[in-house]
């Protein structure tokens, strides 16, 4: 008898063991290339701070970490394969992959494009399991990537993709705010924090047409904020400093995850104004109702989006010619560019080079 011939792609990433250990080199089998999936050459992927929190097992609580884990939700690369059913890609094309990679298809959600709020729960593209509940996925920090091509995305924007890497988490985060809100023309938008996520929000808001205020603890990010397209800059370290500002902004884009009032920014918007946060700071908010029942104002959170939606963030984003401000590194360098995220030392990316 001959062996059944095994079409498993062997896969080359980069792993840690546990809270405290180094990432070393990992070897690894992703799945067969099926009819409706493509199998994507990794170029580059960023570090989301999710990586970090998980990597070191900070979510213990909510999402406790199984090790080996292959951090990287923010994918971008060429395709090498496609299966015989797959009609959105062809082999050379550059693709992306964001926070998930499969969910059930037919829930209310992911019938309306919300896959990442799928019933039973969207495959994460790291860090979590197949929907089969039984396979572990793992990210991006790797050469390749088995996906159907139903939640890959398409890379309209030309040359070398290191920049778009960052699109696929930090890009969406800021995006599907500022699109549900209908961020235009004429519109004051605060985006408050300039990390990752806050220099994208400023980019994106900024194309929308509005005008774009950076809220930050941090005068030192004024000339950065400005060069990034922001309009004004305000230090929110001084109260004095929001005073002028009261009753003006029709969104304010809250990107920061550490504790923070958040009372003084629902003070800055105007009537029927929204405050949308997508930072987790550890503490519960605490708020007076009065602070959103005068002024009819909204308090909203955003997670991501789904795969209709990034995919018009990417397009979107080609169109406008926006790209992440990034740092590329080597697979080498992840624990150095971990501490360097979590001191906020980066300006304002890192993308591994993982070609
Ligand atoms: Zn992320
Ligand atoms: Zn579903």
């Amino acid at each position: 008898m001959i062996a059944a011939e095994t079409k498993a792609v062997a896969t080359r990433g980069f792993a840690t063991h546990g809270p405290e250990a180094k990432f070393e080199a990992f070897e690894f089998t992703r799945r067969e290339v099926g009819a409706n999936d493509i199998l994507i050459d990794i170029e580059y992927c960023g570090i989301c701070h999710s990586d970090i929190h998980m990597a070191k097992n900070e979510w213990a609580a909510f999402m406790p970490t199984v090790y080996p884990l292959v951090p990287g939700h923010e994918i971008v690369g060429r395709v090498s394969q496609v299966g015989d059913s797959v009609t959105k890609f062809k082999v050379g094309d550059a693709a992306g992959i964001g926070c998930f990679v499969d969910s059930c298809g037919e829930c209310p959600s992911c019938a309306g494009g919300n896959e990442h709020y799928c019933f039973k729960q969207a495959a994460y593209t790291y860090g979590g399991t197949e929907m089969d509940r039984v396979t572990p996925t793992y990210g991006g920090y790797s050469n390749k990537y088995v996906i159907d091509e139903h939640y890959a995305h398409t890379i309209a924007a030309a040359g070398d993709l290191s920049g778009v890497a960052p699109l696929l988490c930090a890009g969406i985060t800021t995006y599907s705010p500022l699109r549900r809100f209908n961020v235009g023309p004429g519109q004051k938008v605060g985006i408050v924090g300039l990390g990752g996520l806050g220099h994208m929000g400023v980019k994106i808001a900024r194309a929308m047409g509005a005008e774009v205020t950076v809220f930050s603890t941090s005068p030192a990010k004024e000339a950065d904020a400005r060069a990034l397209g922001a309009d004004n800059f305000v230090v929110t370290t001084d109260p004095e400093n929001l005073t002028p500002l009261a009753g003006t902004f029709n969104l304010i884009l809250d990107t920061v995850s550490a504790d923070h009032d958040i009372n003084p920014l629902l003070g800055c918007l105007s009537i029927n104004g929204v405050l949308a946060v997508v930072g987790l700071p550890h503490s519960p908010a605490n708020i007076h109702h009065a602070a959103l029942i005068m002024g009819n104002k909204t308090l909203a959170g955003s997670l991501i989006g789904g795969i209709p939606e990034t995919q018009e963030m990417l397009d979107f984003c080609a169109e406008h010619n926006i790209t992440a401000d990034i740092e590329v590194i080597t697979p080498g360098q992840i624990e150095e560019a971990y501490d360097r995220t979590v001191k906020s030392d980066v300006r304002y990316r890192f993308v591994i080079d993982m070609r």
